[in-house]
């Protein structure tokens, strides 16, 4: 029997399943570009480079470690696939089991005999998820992350968390104050490999988003080691403080700058969470940046990964508050008065990345109070993102981010007025709106939006037990202002074009 290995664009690592699972041998391996499979969205300019380049490379490593590697570039995945099968007289094409369910079903189509291997890429198997959410009436992450980090042993003292606390949020979460001096992120400058990728991706005729003027992301195993070593000895010991905190030409602040690299295979969560351990340990890192950083990694990063595939196939269709609004065109361009979105924008166009605060609270919170479409808004966000893949969208967007789930990741909507973003940020400072308006024409659309948002919705929010102090705010204002705000938000979605930038 010949078995032959088909490698993903986001399994690129030497101990991926697959791969460790025809051990020594130096079984046949194939790596397809599917040309088709991207006109399926708009992806970023960034992330075709980035995945595209770190798989020839990867090819490239593993030809010289005495592979026979095949590398196709193709319209689809099966016409190539089936031809190297049959080229090789390959019997059996293992895969690692995909993260995403729509690759699966891609998988399955294919006329070819393929044996599926469990996914070694995160920390808890479907399986094992499964069995800690089923006995569980509510699917608080942070339970999740409590067990994980036992399961794991990382930052513990035995039985107990280190420092006595599992969480220490109340030491982060600190808004930007004065200069910051933030380390500068790791770049690369493109190798003969990645230039030909670019070369390649500017010369495509399908619709793609963002731009690539520059290309400096890692695209090696090695580079991004370099990432994770950089951002260990050089950024985390901030990195807790301000991790929440939004500046304007401060592109990365003390960020990690991983989740690109760990979502292709390139670095495993679990050595990512380890460094982070050690530096704790053996430099004395700060436990609030340290245990915040790990959280994301070990708690969000893992849950949502289980979650996506725990819940239901008609979770990405879920609309709890039926919000049907087109998402505007400047989510395309950056072109809008709006200046905290300008930025966000400007800089995703730019990179393909933003951190997570942005995410949630700038681009999902407007997404969320202007009520927008969550399955647009859930699309966009897999097109524009660097970082992004379905597994890692359908429950960050429609669960965190917008609440269309109603309540199965969140415990309350993400949504906030200008407040957060004037206090968590310095983008009102150069805005056209005035974060403390919420009427009139200077108002800033976060603060009518977020009104008439709670407004609407009243006999859904009201019995979400954290949002009751803020439904009294609500229930406080008068009718005439609560006439205004909805004409401003009503008014705002039947000209968009007064919010763009000339
Ligand atoms: Fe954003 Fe409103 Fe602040 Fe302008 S004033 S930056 S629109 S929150």
């Amino acid at each position: 029997m010949t078995i032959g290995v088909w490698i993903l664009g986001n399994q690129l690592n030497h101990g991926q399943a697959a791969l460790a699972s025809v051990g020594s041998q130096k079984a046949p391996i194939i790596f397809i570009e599917s040309l088709q499979h991207v006109k399926v969205r708009e992806y970023h300019k960034q992330k075709l480079v980035l995945v595209w380049s770190a798989m020839r490379h990867f090819a490239l490593e593993l030809r010289q470690q005495g592979y026979d590697v095949t590398y196709k570039i193709a319209d689809d995945f099966a016409e190539p696939l089936t031809e190297w099968v049959l080229e090789n007289k390959i019997s059996e094409v293992w895969v690692m089991a995909p993260a995403d369910k729509p690759f699966l079903d891609i998988i399955k189509n294919i006329q070819c005999h393929i044996t599926l291997i469990p996914n070694n890429h995160y920390l808890w198997t479907h399986e094992q998820f499964a069995q800690w959410a089923s006995c569980r009436k509510n699917l608080l992450m942070e339970y999740f992350y409590r067990e994980g980090r036992q399961r794991f042993d990382i930052l513990m003292n035995g039985d107990k968390p280190a420092g006595g606390t599992w969480n220490y949020d109340k030491d982060n979460r600190q808004p930007p104050k004065g200069k910051l001096n933030t380390p500068p992120a790791l770049w690369f400058e493109p190798d003969e490999i990645t230039q030909e990728v670019i070369n390649f991706v500017n010369s495509l005729t399908i619709p793609t988003y963002g731009k690539l003027k520059e290309f400096h992301w890692g695209v090696t195993r090695t580079q991004a080691l370099e990432v994770l070593d950089w951002f260990v000895n050089v950024r985390l010991a901030n990195f807790g403080p301000y991790q929440d905190a939004m500046v304007v030409g401060e592109e990365t602040m003390w960020h990690a700058m991983i989740s690109p690299y760990i979502n292709i295979g390139l670095l495993h969560p679990l050595e990512v969470v380890q460094a982070a351990e050690k530096a704790y340990i053996e430099n004395k890192l700060p436990l609030n940046s340290v245990e915040g950083f790990i959280r994301q990694v070990m708690g969000w990063r893992e849950y949502m990964y289980g979650l996506y595939h725990y819940v239901g196939a008609d979770y990405p269709e879920k609309n709890y508050f039926n919000h049907t609004e087109a998402l505007p065109e400047f989510f395309w361009t950056g072109d809008t008065k709006m200046n905290c979105l300008h930025q966000v924008i400007s800089q995703l166009l730019r990179i393909g990345y933003v951190h997570h605060i942005q995410r949630l609270m700038i681009l999902s919170n407007f997404s969320l109070i202007a009520g927008f479409s969550p399955q647009q808004v859930e699309s966009w966000f897999h097109t524009a993102f660097i970082d992004a893949y379905d597994w890692v969208m359908q429950t960050n967007v429609i669960g965190m981010g917008l609440f269309a789930d109603g309540g199965i990741v969140g415990s309350k909507p993400y949504a906030s007025s200008a407040n957060y973003v004037n206090k968590m940020s310095n983008y009102c400072k150069g805005c056209e709106y005035d974060p403390k308006a919420r009427t009139g024409e200077k108002a800033c659309p976060f603060n009518y939006f977020y009104w008439d948002f709670l407004d609407r919705n009243r006999d859904k929010l009201t019995n979400q037990g954290r949002m009751s102090f803020i439904m009294k705010n609500l229930d406080g204002m008068s009718e005439e202002e609560l006439k205004a705000i909805r004409k401003l938000a009503r008014d705002w979605h039947k000209d968009t074009k007064k919010y763009i930038l000339n």
